[in-house]
């Protein structure tokens, strides 16, 4: 399955979600209804599974007219299913999310018999996965192997009552950590985007990012020495200088804790971010980088003559991981497939 969530991770769900569907997905999961209907409105046919938990009742009969797969975690939530079998005459798939250490949604292990034992006797539902998400997987192998041990009994106690259903548990950093927790589907996300889910990772496997981020050199001028740039004044030239405007800001999801603190290439030079983000610019400083001028490609993260900036560099410098560089690429900077 391959986890498509959040615009796929920032890159573009649609383009994305074709790309994995022809490399052999099997499946998408995505986090919302939203999400989901998105896919079905780009003429995307795969499996679909709502990773999230969606709010019971009326968005559970949207899912079931879009032949979305919802994840069911509670009594409350079967029996509603079981309620919209009935009225549709259908027989509605599902997956069962079991909570074995995570701490976010599922059922506990424990309770999770008595559901099954349910599951087992309706005709209306049809439990086609059984899965659980692990909290440490890049960093924690005991507390993973506990969670593991914890989901065993649960799938050999459904494959007891008979039911025929796909088990998973793996994201990426499970996947990269071999801790023999593939089952029958695995559900990685970030590494599909060419980005590793923890430091050392890429001695288990070689990616490469998928995306770059590019824009270009909006306007730019010389300014005299003290001169200062941005709101609150945070920075003030040393010496007389170039300064670049770029056309992209905090609402496109370059993050305002890069004030002051980030790089960006022009001319396959780094070029000190200067003064705050602004929502829709940012001033990078570009005094000695011969000839720069209006229209030059800028790369927010990318390669560039040889020389890189990661999506890590940024998560680095702004106090976050790779996942909310590339998800907070918000809607309005124009994804470009190549
Ligand atoms: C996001 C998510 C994944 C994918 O995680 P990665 O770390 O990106 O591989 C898998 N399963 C669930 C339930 C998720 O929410």
């Amino acid at each position: 399955m391959a986890v498509v969530k959040a615009n796929a991770y920032g890159h573009g769900s649609v383009a994305l979600s074709a790309a994995a569907l022809k490399s052999g997905a099997a499946a998408l999961g995505v986090s919302s209804l939203e999400e989901g209907i998105a896919l079905r409105e780009s003429e995307i046919k795969a499996k679909i599974l709502i990773l999230g938990s969606i709010f019971p009742l009326e968005n559970l009969e949207v899912a079931a007219g879009y032949g979305l797969t919802p994840t069911i975690s509670s009594a409350q939530g079967l029996a509603q299913l079981v309620r919209l079998g009935r009225q549709r005459r259908e027989r509605l798939a599902f997956h069962l999310k079991v909570d074995t250490g995570m701490g976010r949604v599922g059922i506990s292990p424990l309770s999770a018999r008595a559901l099954l034992e349910k599951i087992a006797q309706r005709n209306e539902v049809r439990c086609e996965g059984i899965y659980t998400h692990f909290a440490c997987a890049d960093c924690d192998r005991e507390y993973t192997q506990s969670q593991r041990a914890a989901f065993l009994p649960v799938i050999a106690f459904a494959k007891k009552l008979g039911l025929r259903f796909d088990a998973h548990a793996s994201n990426s950093a499970a996947l990269l950590s071999g801790g023999n927790a593939l089952f029958d589907m695995v559900r990685p996300g970030l590494i599909l985007y060419g980005l590793l889910p923890f430091e050392g990772a890429e001695k288990k496997i070689k990616v490469s990012p998928v995306l770059s981020w590019k824009t270009r050199i909006v306007f730019i001028k010389k300014v005299p020495r003290g001169m200062s740039i941005s709101y609150g004044r945070t920075f003030s030239t040393s010496r007389q200088s170039l300064i670049a405007t770029l056309p992209v800001g905090y609402a496109d999801g370059y993050s305002r804790r890069l004030s002051g603190k980030a790089h960006v290439l022009i001319r396959g030079r780094r070029c000190p971010v200067v003064g705050r983000v602004t929502m829709d610019m940012i001033m990078v400083d570009v005094t000695g980088i011969p000839g720069a001028a209006i229209g030059d490609e800028a790369v927010l993260i990318g390669t560039q003559s040889g020389e890189t900036i990661t999506a890590e560099e940024l998560a680095a410098r702004a106090g976050t991981i790779n996942y909310e560089i590339t998800c907070s690429i918000s809607s309005r900077v124009p994804r470009i497939v190549v």
